[in-house]
């Protein structure tokens, strides 16, 4: 089920076309027969909804997509009702997941970028590519995203796990954190693991990347080995880090996370004997983007 992406309004709206509506933060969806359902053009006509800052994403499967906001809380749309994006992983198809995080991000970007940051003159939509212009400065503004690394650090068949502050549910992960302005990914990754648990790492190597829509982080993973130094946590967003082997891992985040595939990946080829050699398995990308 392939999605192409596109910001020009196409002239026909099929009334099965799908509309991702957001309201700080969270999407408009109804329980479903078969699960989490997306409003569609025909579902919103039905109701008093009123939609601002529309914006068009592109085609699933040949569906058009639209992102828009709520003008307001209220609404009385037949089982329809507001929900956070993490909580409909796992619960919402795999492909919607994605495309609800791509409009999130662009709902986000399009609410903050009403005015010019420069010199605070109304923006107006750029009708050649998605961005905003400034009538006034002639500033461009573009769709934010930022990168963030994420590393499975690898020593004597055992990987480098961490608790992190923010994390609910007392879970372990790998390691991760925001690209500095001037920094290279694998000078991100070699900075992060120092900072946060005090390990020098070698052989960064690239594994794959994912979006991660809260609210617009571009993931990078990569697999890097252990070079010295003794675990060390700075206790400012790392409170507890250890290695652990493959048949003893603590709880780890669900599926859909590319720090689940890194793991994942890590298990796979740990668990196994003389798998020494055995290559990366290749990084599954996701579905529809
Ligand atoms: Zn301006």
């Amino acid at each position: 089920m392939p999605f192409n992406p596109d910001f020009t309004f196409p002239a026909t709206e099929p009334a099965r076309s799908l509309w991702f509506v957001f309201h700080e933060g969270r999407l408009l969806i109804k329980a479903g027969d078969e699960g989490q359902l997306i409003p569609r053009t025909r579902d919103l006509a039905k109701f008093d909804v009123s939609l601002i800052h529309k914006q068009y994403l592109g085609t699933l499967d040949g569906l058009p997509c639209f992102a828009a906001e709520l003008a307001h809380h209220r609404i009385d749309c037949d089982g329809f009702e507001l929900e956070g994006l993490r909580r409909l992983f796992g619960r919402l198809q795999e492909e919607l997941i994605w495309v609800a995080g791509r409009a999130n991000q662009l709902v986000d970007w399009n609410q903050s970028h009403q005015f010019c940051g420069r010199c605070g003159h109304a923006t107006a939509d750029k009708h050649n590519e998605r961005a905003k212009i400034c009538p006034q400065c002639n500033l461009i503004n573009y769709p934010r995203v930022s990168p963030a690394i994420i590393v499975a650090v690898i020593k004597d068949n055992q990987i480098l796990l961490g608790s992190n502050r923010r994390f609910k549910g007392g879970f372990y992960s790998v390691l991760a954190g925001f690209a500095e302005p001037g920094e290279s990914l694998e000078e991100c990754v070699a900075r992060e693991v120092n900072e946060e648990v005090g390990i020098v790492v070698k052989n960064i190597r690239y594994f794959g990347s994912q979006p991660w829509p809260f609210p617009n982080s571009l993931m990078v993973g990569f697999i890097a080995d252990y070079a010295g130094g003794r675990i060390n946590v700075d206790k400012s967003e790392i409170i507890e880090a250890a290695w652990y082997s493959a048949r003893n891992l603590p709880p780890i985040p669900p599926k859909i996370s590319i720090a689940r595939q890194l793991i994942d990946w890590f298990a796979d080829k740990y668990s196994m004997p003389h798998s020494e050699k055995m290559a990366p398995k290749a990084y599954r990308p996701k579905p529809c983007l």
